[in-house]
């Protein structure tokens, strides 16, 4: 079979006609027995911004829509660090009560924090709805007795230099101000917008398809990838997820045979 691909192609409207579907397009109308929405997210504008506008004309539900996988702003925050990294325990805190813990780097970042695993917290933060903080444990292979231990002779042997070689040196003149090394708080003041995000949390609503992702209210379209409602952590899920429901309806159609 022949695959045509048409580039720089925007679809413009998706008609129901009496078999079947007319797409107009920039670059002309086609007519199609099946159809694929794969029109991604606005997540950092690579696949620009209206993204839902096809769904939307179709009437299809969009939950409502938060960036995911996205840098956290705090308060404090250390825009002299930006750039610097320290291998820690990030955890977030919804009303003082933990709500996950992730271990890796965590980057400072202008107006807060960013890295992988806070990342990764980002995406639970639309669930929360307290007073949200992010604790750092910056010497999680210790527990507190030896941290205290090791710190003390530190601080007999170095004075106000003690965390200069356990840290980056910027961060440790920051450090030495700091009480707890071990539970470090950072509030929660949002995130950065879906500029710089990775992906939304949030798309058409799983609803409106069934499990071959097929819409319920229109056989024959397809909707794939980004643009539903799921998203993942980092790791290569989200495109895993996008490969995967298109192979996935790709399979489907051909099964129907036409
Ligand atoms: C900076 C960044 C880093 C990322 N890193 C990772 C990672 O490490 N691992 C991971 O798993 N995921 C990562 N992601 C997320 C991942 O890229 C997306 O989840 C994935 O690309 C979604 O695939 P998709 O095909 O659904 O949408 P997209 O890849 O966004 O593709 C959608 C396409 O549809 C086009 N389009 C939109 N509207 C129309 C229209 N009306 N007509 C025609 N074409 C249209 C867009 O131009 C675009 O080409 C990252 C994302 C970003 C922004």
């Amino acid at each position: 079979d022949q695959v045509a691909l048409i580039e720089e192609c925007q679809a413009l409207k998706i008609i129901k006609r009496k078999n079947g579907y007319l797409v107009k397009s920039t670059r002309g109308n086609y007519e199609c027995d099946n159809v694929v929405i794969a029109t991604g997210s606005p997540a950092s504008l690579l696949s620009g911004k209206n993204n839902y506008d096809l769904v939307n004309d179709l009437g299809l539900k969009v939950t409502d829509l938060f960036p995911s996988l996205v840098q956290i702003k705090t308060k404090p925050a250390y825009p002299k660090l930006k750039g610097v990294r320290v291998k820690c325990q990030a955890s977030l805190y919804n009303d003082n009560e933990l709500v996950e813990s992730q271990t890796g780097e965590v980057l400072f970042s202008e107006q807060g924090l960013s890295g992988i695993c806070i990342m990764q917290l980002s995406r639970l933060l639309s669930k929360c709805h307290g007073n949200l903080e992010i604790g750092l444990d910056l010497l999680e292979e210790f527990n507190e007795s030896e941290v205290n231990i090791l710190l003390e002779e530190r601080l007999k042997k170095y004075g106000n230099y003690y965390l200069e070689g356990i840290f980056n040196d910027k961060l440790a003149k920051v450090l030495v101000n700091v009480d707890n090394l071990k539970d470090i708080r950072f509030k929660i003041v949002g995130t950065y917008d879906y500029t710089k995000a990775q992906v939304m949390h949030g798309g058409v609503s799983l609803e409106e398809v069934d499990e071959n992702l097929e819409c319920i209210k229109y056989p024959g379209i397809y909707i794939a990838g980004e643009v539903l409602d799921v998203d993942g952590d980092c790791g290569g899920y989200n495109l895993h997820f996008a490969f995967a429901s298109g192979y996935h309806i790709a399979k489907t159609i051909l099964s129907k045979g036409k």
